[in-house]
């Protein structure tokens, strides 16, 4: 039997020591239950955000929904004793695990063990550490008593998350950490150009984005992005023809008589992680001719967000987003002209990808908005998706590269 450590953390004024006593397996701990966030009492003012019928203005505000795509499961500290608990996702997590680290003692200990988080959920819940003196499980498995701590400056506590939940774990791989948010200036100020979107809406571009970021993420994109001129001359060889177009990744310069300003490999490398970098992108929706993208802006219309994406169709959603990185109609990086760029090799991966099942989320039925025709303007049927044998992909990996 191993031996157990029991530690006691001690909490005088804001400072803490803690003394360490090896006695053995005498101590019996008792940790706090666990918490089914199904089925909280209302002291915990638990919610369902972007319910269909919520009002937009909830959604359209920047200060209170936010998500970062590799951080789903959010948890943010609310005055001196509280915690703000979200889940930006369609699917709800079990068994989660919310650790915290205190600034002067170097273990993270559990804070709180959710049994089950159901979708889109927020609740609220009090720092068990404000409350009472408590024993804690520390990752090593031993325990840590701490003393009750009168309250906590805000940041004074690092909250990390673990679950083995499958769908945690596609998170987890996430390397994007874009900050996503609603933003209804586009369509105040250029009503029809962008329209308004609702909580049916903002689910599925949550969806959307969440596995957009894990494809951006995923190995087998890395390593296409990054050899992108590879990518071309397997193509090229697979039809049967010479290379159409620019053979590589090429920047904003205006190409004269087919020369291209070609991006280095280490250029390359750092466009790459530009897009998973942490800058804000703002989803949106258009209304007219053209999808827009740039700035913190990327849109696309209500067709992309209700069944486009559930079947691969991507292309444009990469263009925008692609503008919103930085790159005009005259790079390869967000045009598909000139023997295809970005656009068309993103959207042939993230078919394949719906083919291995290896996004977070592949299956339409989880929000079933094509069925909500009160929340839509136009009408849809339950996206089927089917690949291409074509695909090349699907040529060249088939049925291989799933991410672990
Ligand atoms: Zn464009």
């Amino acid at each position: 039997m191993r031996k157990k450590a029991h530690f006691f953390v001690l909490a005088i004024l804001a400072s803490i020591v803690f003394g360490c006593s090896d006695d053995g397996d005498t101590y019996q701990p008792t940790y706090l239950p666990s918490i089914d966030a199904t089925a909280l009492p209302s002291e915990n003012h638990p919610m369902t955000m972007f319910e269909d019928n919520e009002s937009p203005s909830k959604m359209y505000d920047k200060t209170d929904r936010w998500f970062r795509v590799n951080e789903p499961f959010q948890i943010i500290q609310k005055g001196k004793d509280s915690v703000q608990v979200s889940l930006y996702s369609p699917v709800g997590l079990t068994n989660v695990k919310v650790y915290a680290k205190l600034p002067n003692y170097d273990k993270r200990f559990l804070l709180y063990s959710f049994s089950k988080v159901p979708a889109f959920h927020r609740s609220f819940h009090k720092i068990p550490l404000t409350e009472k003196k408590n024993d804690y499980l520390l990752e090593s498995g031993n325990t840590v008593t701490i003393d009750k701590i009168e309250g906590f400056s805000s940041g004074a506590i690092q909250f990390s998350v673990e679950s083995d939940d499958p769908l945690f774990q596609k998170f987890k791989k996430i390397k994007s950490n874009h900050l996503v948010q609603f933003h209804d200036g586009y369509h105040i100020n250029e009503l029809g150009k962008f329209l308004p979107m609702n909580p049916v809406l903002a689910k599925e571009a949550i969806t959307m984005i969440i596995n957009y970021s894990y494809a951006l993420s995923h190995p087998l994109y890395y390593s296409t992005f990054t050899n992108f001129d590879k990518y071309k001359q397997e193509q090229a060889a697979t039809a049967g023809t010479t290379i159409n177009g620019a053979l590589n990744w090429h920047g904003n310069a205006e190409d004269v008589n087919g020369v291209y300003d070609y991006l280095t490999k280490d250029e390359i490398e750092k466009i790459y992680w530009n897009y998973l970098d942490k800058r804000t992108v703002y989803m949106a929706m258009v209304g007219g001719d053209s999808a827009w993208g740039g700035g913190n802006l990327a849109s696309q219309w209500e067709s992309g967000y209700v069944s486009g994406h559930w079947v691969g169709e991507m292309s444009v959603w990469s263009h925008e987003y692609s503008h919103h990185i930085g790159f005009s109609h005259s790079s390869n990086l967000a045009n598909s002209g000139e023997g295809g760029g970005q656009q068309e090799m993103l959207t042939h991966f993230y078919k394949y990808l719906i083919y291995l099942n290896d996004l977070p989320f592949t299956d339409s039925d989880v929000l079933k908005t094509w069925s909500k025709t009160n929340y839509l303007t136009g009408t849809y049927k339950k996206p089927v998706f089917i690949i291409s044998p074509k695909n090349p992909f699907l040529l060249k990996y088939k049925g291989e590269g799933k991410w672990n």
